[in-house]
């Protein structure tokens, strides 16, 4: 209904750069952005007498403010995500309030982590999605690059060579993390399908036909019905029960397709994703069959570049010691603020470049098992799989093909499903 309003109204009479259609269905412009907020009047208003707020009140200022939150536009003015914009401001304040003292930098480089882990449980909890941790991890590289060049660079001690690979690694990760945004891979409904009253199946695993005789294939089932309203309009049918329990586990009913194996429903973007590895905040897309390798080469590239952005500014602010002392103690570093902030940039970076380095190592060993994430955290609750070196390693023993035919596999992997063998006609 909204959506005719809007249409309605920009067929009507096209909307200029900072006009839009608000979140009422009205016409609204940019310089409006202070009028008619009823809700932040009330809000105010019962502040001001101290009356107790209304439940929803805060909810309702916030979502009047993420409305009005626009940039100019040619077809009409751009919603800017409210959640993008606390780290482009954090995050240079909080650093060069550490570059001040070193006491002020443990504590800022202590509390940074700490706050970011914090929100990253409580918006996981609520499932809710977030531009937050995107908007940290790009402008993290895009502030850190910025200060490389005019703080580290004009000290003199960086050459134009080294500049320009730390350039070049900066655009290849970014590059990288574009490929990585188009996208998981999605388990939709084949239009073909979809007026079908007949069902696909996935092979339960203990007769995985797509292991079988090393060939390949995985089947998705689509349809408006679901397994259990199949079952009433088909009548029973004792043969096909092991099928039936198969459709039954692996339908979707939120995307209303029975999914292939190793597929998962991501409760963040609300989707069925193939082979699914998990959700990436930090990306703000999940991670799976059509975008793991390139997930992988983007963490690949920013570590490489991050760690020799490091050493080339411990070795400029540092010069006396080796990079590991430089890191851990550094004469007369607060001495300068520049050279102070240097120093809290690479230390910040450090920490960034060590959770991501973490985040590399299990994925590596993930794939030389064969198992995705998901299976693993399945396999863990489940108690079904091996757990190995401490818990770093689960091992379900499902899908490996040892170490060389599991990274074959990996790298040699479609990004979409793979003509199915079987096809719905068959299993009328
Ligand atoms: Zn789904
Ligand atoms: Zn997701």
């Amino acid at each position: 209904m909204k959506k005719k309003t809007k249409k309605a109204l920009e067929q009507d009479d096209p909307l200029c750069c900072c006009e839009y259609v608000d979140r009422h269905g009205g016409r609204s412009h940019m310089a409006a952005c202070c009028c008619d907020c009823e809700d932040l009047d009330d809000a105010c208003d019962r502040w001001m007498k101290r009356e107790p707020q209304k439940p929803d009140s805060l909810s309702r200022v916030s979502a009047v403010v993420s409305d009005r939150l626009r940039v100019p536009w040619i077809s009409g003015a751009k919603q800017v995500e409210l959640s993008l914009i606390p780290p482009l401001i954090l995050l240079p304040v909080l650093l060069h309030i550490a570059a001040l003292h070193y006491l002020l930098g443990i504590v800022v480089l202590t509390a940074l982590p700490v706050i970011v882990l914090w929100y990253y449980y409580f918006t996981h909890r609520k499932k809710g999605r977030t531009l937050f941790f995107l908007s940290l991890a790009l402008f993290s590289l895009f502030y850190m690059y910025y200060l490389f060049l005019t703080e580290v660079v004009p000290q003199g001690d960086i050459s134009y060579l080294q500049v320009g690979v730390v350039t070049i690694g900066v655009a290849l990760t970014i590059t990288a993390l574009i490929h990585t945004k188009r996208g998981p891979g999605y388990v939709r409904p084949h239009p073909s399908d979809t007026h079908s009253t007949v069902t696909y199946h996935t092979p339960p695993p203990d007769i995985d036909s797509t292991y079988h005789n090393g060939s390949r294939h995985q089947v998705v089932l689509t349809n408006h019905m679901s397994p259990p309203e199949q079952e009433a309009e088909s009548g029973a049918d004792p043969g096909g029960s092991l099928q039936k329990d198969t459709v039954k586990k692996n339908w979707c009913p939120v995307c209303r397709v029975v999914k292939p194996l190793r597929a998962g429903h991501c409760r963040i973007c609300g989707v069925c994703v193939l082979r699914l590895d998990h959700h990436c905040v930090w990306i703000n897309s999940c991670v799976g069959q059509a975008n793991h390798r390139s997930f992988l080469l983007t963490l690949l590239l920013f570590l490489s570049t991050s760690v020799y952005g490091i050493n080339l500014v411990l070795r400029s602010v540092c010069p006396t010691q080796s990079i590991l002392t430089a890191l851990f103690y550094c004469p007369d570093v607060y001495s300068q603020y520049s050279s102070a902030l240097c120093f809290t940039c690479a230390w910040y970076s450090s920490i960034v470049t060590g959770g991501l380095l973490h985040l590399l190592v299990l994925q590596l060993i993930n794939v030389s098992y064969n198992v995705t994430e998901r299976e693993a955290r399945i396999a863990l609750r489940e108690k079904t799989g091996r757990s190995l070196y401490w818990g770093f390693v689960i091992d379900t023993g499902v899908y490996s093909r040892g170490f060389r035919g599991n990274w074959t596999e990996f790298l040699t992997m479609s990004a979409a499903l793979e003509t199915p063998t079987i096809k719905p006609a068959d299993l009328v």
